[in-house]
C-alpha cells in the first residue's frame, strides 16, 4: 500500500499545536497526551467510573450519549483493542459506527490518496474519526486539515489517535494511567516500572508523558530496557522537569522488589528495520511466574497487549493469567470504558 514520506507527517508536530483540554474536552481533536492536565484526567476518571457503572449495573446498552452521532475509523495499520474497544464504545453510547468496506487498503488510498485528503473525506461523513497511521506526526496533521475542512462543511470533525507509528497512543495511555488509579486509587507516591521496548514502543512513551502531565507526587519511574531500546531522552527530561524521580536500569531485579505498576511491553520486531537485530534483542526480558514471584504481593502486572514470546510460553501466559496480580484483562476492558468516556466527552455527551 503506498504511503507518504514521513517527513511529511512529523513536521506537523510542529506545526499545529493541538488544543490543551482545560477541563473542557467538547470538539477538541484527541492527538496527544500533552493536551491533558490533572484536572482533565480526573475528570475523565470520574466520567469513566460513572459510565462503567451505568453500563455494567443498570441499563446495560441503554446509554444514548452519543446518539445520531456517527465514528469512522481509519487503520493503515494492524489492530484489535483499539479498533474493537472504539466501535465497541461508540455502540454503547448509541452512537453508529462506519468504516471502508473492505479496509483502507481498497479505499483510494489504494489508488495513492494522502492522508490530507481522505481524512477530508471522512471528515465529510463522520463527527470523529479514530486514525491509526504509521507515521509520526499523522494525528497531527489530520487534526491541522479537519480544522481547514470545518468552515467548509456542516460537521464539525474531530480526529482521536489510535496510535502514530513509534510516536504516541494517546488513548491507550489514558486507559493505562485509569488502570492503575482504579487499582491504586491514586497515582501520587506509587513506584511505576516500565519495561521492554521503549525505544519503539509508543505506549510507553505516552504513558510516561501522561504521568508527569498529572503532576504525580512522590512517584517514581523506573525504565528497564536494554542498551539499544531505551526510552527517548526527551521523554526522561520532560519527567524531570515535572519533579517525576527516573532510575534507568538494564536488571529488571534492581526495581522488582519495590515496584508497585509492572507495565511488561513486546518488543516492536515491525520497526526494527534490521531482523537480525530484533532477533538478538528479543528475548531480554521475559515475564514468567518465577520471575512474578519476586514481585511484591499487591503489585499490579499491566501489559497493552498483543504478546509474544516477552510472556514465555502459552503455558507460562495461562499460568500468569490466573496470578491475581496479572490485571491486562481489566485494563484492556477499561479501554471500552475510558473509550465511552472521551467520545462522551469530546461528542458533547452531557452528565458525565
Ligand atoms: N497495542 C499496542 C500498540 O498499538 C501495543 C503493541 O502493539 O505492542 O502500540
Amino acid at each position: 500500500m503506498p504511503h507518504q514520506d514521513l517527513r511529511q507527517s512529523e513536521r506537523f508536530l510542529t506545526q499545529y499545536t493541538p488544543p490543551k483540554i482545560d477541563g473542557d474536552f467538547t470538539g477538541k481533536h484527541i492527538i496527544s497526551v500533552e493536551q491533558f492536565g490533572r484536572r482533565d484526567l480526573q475528570i475523565l476518571f470520574d466520567a469513566t467510573i460513572s459510565i462503567r457503572k451505568r453500563l455494567t449495573q443498570h441499563d446495560r446498552g441503554l446509554l444514548h450519549l452519543t446518539a445520531g452521532r456517527l465514528m469512522a475509523t481509519l487503520f493503515y495499520e494492524a489492530s484489535t483493542r483499539t479498533d474493537l474497544s472504539f466501535q465497541a464504545a461508540m455502540r454503547h453510547l448509541g452512537g453508529e459506527v462506519v468504516a471502508a468496506s473492505n479496509g483502507v487498503q481498497f479505499s483510494s488510498i489504494y489508488k495513492g490518496e494522502n492522508l490530507a485528503d481522505t481524512v477530508r473525506a471522512v471528515g465529510c461523513y463522520a463527527d470523529v474519526i479514530v486514525l491509526r497511521h504509521p507515521d509520526v506526526g499523522s494525528s497531527y496533521e489530520a487534526a491541522y486539515y479537519l480544522d481547514l475542512l470545518r468552515s467548509q462543511v456542516s460537521r464539525q470533525p474531530v480526529v482521536i489517535s489510535g496510535g502514530d507509528g513509534v510516536g504516541e497512543h494517546p488513548t491507550q495511555a489514558l486507559l493505562d494511567i485509569f488502570t492503575i488509579f482504579d487499582f491504586k486509587h491514586q497515582i501520587d507516591g506509587l513506584n511505576i516500572t516500565l519495561v521492554g521496548d521503549l525505544k519503539h514502543g509508543r505506549t510507553v512513551h505516552s504513558l510516561a508523558k501522561l504521568i508527569a502531565r498529572y503532576e504525580a507526587q512522590d512517584t517514581t519511574v523506573n525504565f528497564v530496557a536494554p542498551d539499544a531500546l531505551q526510552m527517548p531522552r526527551s521523554v526522561i527530561e520532560f519527567l524531570r522537569q515535572k519533579n517525576i524521580a527516573v532510575r534507568e536500569t538494564d536488571d529488571l531485579q534492581d526495581v522488582l522488589g519495590e515496584t508497585d505498576v509492572i507495565y511488561w511491553t513486546r518488543v516492536q520486531e515491525e520497526r526494527f528495520e534490521d531482523p537480525a537485530e530484533y532477533d538478538a534483542i528479543k528475548d531480554r526480558f521475559i515475564m514468567t511466574p518465577p520471575v512474578l514471584a519476586h514481585a511484591r504481593p499487591d503489585a499490579i502486572l499491566m501489559h497493552p497487549l498483543p504478546r509474544k514470546n516477552e510472556m514465555g510460553t502459552p503455558a507460562d501466559h495461562d499460568e500468569l493469567d490466573a496470578d491475581p496480580r496479572a490485571v491486562y484483562f481489566r485494563q484492556m476492558e477499561n479501554g471500552m470504558f475510558v473509550r465511552m468516556a472521551l467520545l462522551a466527552k469530546v461528542l458533547g455527551g452531557l452528565w458525565v
